[in-house]
C-alpha cells in the first residue's frame, strides 16, 4: 500500500518518485510506503496554501466551524478503523487507540472548531480621548510537525487551532507512523474542506519537516518533538524571524508524600509509568516516595507492573503493545543497561518479549522499574521515553523539591498527598507548566499546555493556541 501526500486537496506521490518503507511495529515488517518529499513536494504545498489563503481566512467563523464538525463527525464515524491503522502504525494496544487517541483526535477538532466561535480580543479605552481595539488575524500559511507517540492526537492538536483561526497548514507527521495522518487526507477531501487549506507532506524530518521550517513563506511553525530536533527548529526559524511554539521532551516527576491516598497514587502511578509503552510526553519517569511508605510502595508498584500484559496490540486485553520500533526498543534497552552501569538495580522488567507466531518479530519489552539510583546520574537526566521508571526515597519536602527540579526538563509533575496546604507549596514551586494533584492525564483542553525549561517554549491548548496562530494588530482611534 502506498502513503500519498495531500496537496491541494488531492492525493500525489513525492514528485521525485523516492518511497521510504512504512514498519508495522508488532511483527517488524514492512507493510506499507510513504512519499520521501522534500523542499519541492513542501514548495507546492505553500503555493496551493497562499492560494487557498484569502478565501478560508475571510469565509468567517461560522463556515470554518461547519467544515471543522464535519472532520470531526467522520472521525467519529471511522473510530474503529483509525484505531486499527493507528495501533498497526505505532504498536501501541489497541484499547489506547480506541479509548484515547482517536476519541481524542475527534475532540480536537471539535473543540477547536466552536472555540473559535468564541474567541475575542481585547480593547482599552483611553478615556475621553481615544479607543484601542486588537485585531487577532490569522497569519497566512503555517507549519505543523508532529511526533510518533500519539500520532493523529498530536496532528489534530496543532492543525485544528490553525484552521480554525483561519490559516492555511503545511503539516508532517512523523515518518514512523502516516497513515492516520493519511487517512485524514482522505476525509478532509470528503467533508469538503476547500483544497489547499491543510496540506499533508509525508517524509523525514531532516528532509520534509527541515523544508517546511526553512520556507521563508511559512511564518509560524507549531512543533512537537524531541528537546534536540527543537533546537535545530529554533536555530532555523529564529534568524527568520517566526513565531515558534516548541513542546518538547520530558522527564517528569511523581512525588508521593506518605499521607497520600495509597490505593489511588500506586495505581495511577502504573498508569503514569507505562501507558502507551511510557511513550506519553506527560508519563512521570522518576518516582520519589517519602521514606515511611517507600518499600510498600515500591514492592506494590513492581508486582502490578510484573502483571502487566505485554502483547498482541490488537488483543482488547493487552496493556502494552510493541514500541514504536527497533532502534527505539534499543535506545531503551540501552538505558537499562546504563541504569545497571550506574549502580542501579532493575527490579523487574528490561527484556525483551518475544510473542510467537506472526508477532515474533516485534519490537515488545516488558515494563522496568530501577531503584538505587542517584538524582544526578544520566539515567535520571535524560528522557527515555519508554516503559521505564526510576525510584528514589525522599525524607522532606524541600528535599522532594530538589530532586523533582534537579533535572534540565520541566513538562509535567505529579504530586500525590492529602495535605492541601502541602500540595499547593508544592505547585507552586515545582518547575513543570503543569502540575497534577492526586491524579495524572486529567485533561481540560482550555488549559495552557507546555513545559519550562528544556521541555520548551509557549503553551497550547485553548486561547493559547488561538494566539499563538494569530497576530495582534491594535488600532487606536482618537477621538
Ligand atoms: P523527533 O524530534 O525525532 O521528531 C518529531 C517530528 O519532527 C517528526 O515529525 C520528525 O520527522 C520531525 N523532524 C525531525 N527532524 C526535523 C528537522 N530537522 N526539521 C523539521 N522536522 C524534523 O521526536 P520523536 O518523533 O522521536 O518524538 C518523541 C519526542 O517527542 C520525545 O522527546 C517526546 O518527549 C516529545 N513529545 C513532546 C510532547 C510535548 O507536548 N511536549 C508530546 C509528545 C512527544 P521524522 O519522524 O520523519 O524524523
Amino acid at each position: 500500500m502506498q502513503i500519498q501526500n495531500y496537496i491541494n486537496g488531492q492525493l500525489h506521490p513525492a514528485q521525485s518518485g523516492g518511497w521510504l518503507d512504512n514498519f508495522n511495529p508488532s511483527n517488524g515488517q514492512v507493510y506499507s510506503q510513504i512519499p520521501d518529499s522534500d523542499a519541492a513536494d513542501v514548495q507546492a504545498a505553500v503555493e496551493a496554501a497562499e492560494a487557498a489563503f484569502p478565501a478560508w481566512s475571510t469565509c468567517g467563523v461560522n463556515e470554518r466551524y461547519r467544515i471543522l464538525h464535519r472532520i470531526a463527525d467522520l472521525i467519529r464515524e471511522r473510530l474503529e478503523e483509525l484505531a486499527q491503522a493507528e495501533s498497526k502504525d505505532s504498536g501501541k494496544a489497541i484499547t489506547t487507540s480506541r479509548t484515547v487517541d482517536i476519541p481524542r483526535a475527534e475532540a480536537n477538532i471539535r473543540f477547536f472548531a466552536t472555540a473559535i466561535l468564541h474567541f475575542g480580543s481585547e480593547s482599552h479605552q483611553m478615556e475621553g480621548m481615544a479607543v484601542n481595539y486588537t485585531l487577532r488575524q490569522p497569519i497566512g500559511v503555517v507549519g505543523c510537525i508532529s511526533p510518533w507517540n500519539l500520532p493523529l492526537y498530536l496532528f489534530t492538536w496543532k492543525i485544528a487551532p490553525a484552521l480554525a483561526a483561519g490559516n492555511c497548514v503545511v503539516a508532517k507527521p512523523s515518518e514512523l507512523t502516516p497513515m492516520t495522518g493519511f487517512l485524514l487526507s482522505k476525509i478532509c477531501i470528503e467533508a469538503g474542506l476547500p483544497a489547499g487549506v491543510l496540506n499533508i507532506v509525508h517524509g523525514l524530518g531532516p528532509k520534509a519537516g527541515q523544508a517546511i521550517v526553512e520556507h521563508p513563506k511559512i511564518k509560524a511553525v507549531s512543533f512537537t518533538g524531541g528537546t534536540s530536533t527543537g533546537r535545530i527548529l529554533a536555530r532555523t526559524a529564529a534568524p527568520m524571524f517566526k513565531k515558534l511554539s516548541l513542546e518538547l521532551g520530558g522527564k517528569n516527576p511523581n512525588v508521593i508524600f506518605a499521607d497520600c491516598n495509597f490505593e489511588e497514587a500506586v495505581s495511577t502511578t502504573v498508569r503514569s509509568s507505562f501507558a502507551n509503552n511510557g511513550q506519553i510526553c506527560l508519563c512521570g519517569s522518576r518516582v520519589y516516595i517519602e521514606r515511611p511508605i517507600y518499600e510498600k510502595f515500591r514492592d506494590e508498584l513492581v508486582r502490578r507492573a510484573k502483571n502487566l500484559k505485554v502483547g498482541d496490540p490488537f488483543d482488547a486485553g493487552t496493556d502494552l503493545g510493541s514500541l514504536v520500533s527497533k532502534q527505539h526498543r534499543e535506545k531503551v534497552q540501552g538505558y537499562l543497561a546504563l541504569a545497571r552501569e550506574e549502580g542501579g538495580t532493575v527490579l523487574c522488567g528490561g527484556e525483551p518479549v518475544e510473542l510467537p507466531g506472526e508477532l515474533s518479530g516485534g519490537y515488545y519489552l516488558s515494563p522496568a522499574v530501577v531503584e538505587g539510583l542517584p538524582n544526578a546520574c544520566r539515567t535520571n537526566q535524560e528522557e527515555i521515553f519508554g516503559p521505564v521508571v526510576t525510584l528514589q526515597p525522599f525524607d522532606t519536602e524541600e528535599e522532594a523539591l530538589a530532586l523533582a527540579n534537579g533535572v534540565e526538563y520541566g513538562l509535567a509533575s505529579t504530586i500525590w498527598t492529602s495535605d492541601i496546604s502541602r500540595a499547593a507549596r508544592v505547585a507552586e514551586r515545582i518547575q513543570a507548566g503543569i502540575v497534577w494533584i492526586n491524579c495524572w492525564m486529567v485533561r481540560d483542553l482550555r488549559t495552557p499546555f507546555g513545559g519550562v525549561k528544556n521541555s520548551g517554549v509557549g503553551r497550547e491548548g485553548g486561547t493559547e493556541a488561538l494566539r499563538f496562530f494569530t497576530e495582534a494588530k491594535n488600532v487606536c482611534i482618537k477621538y
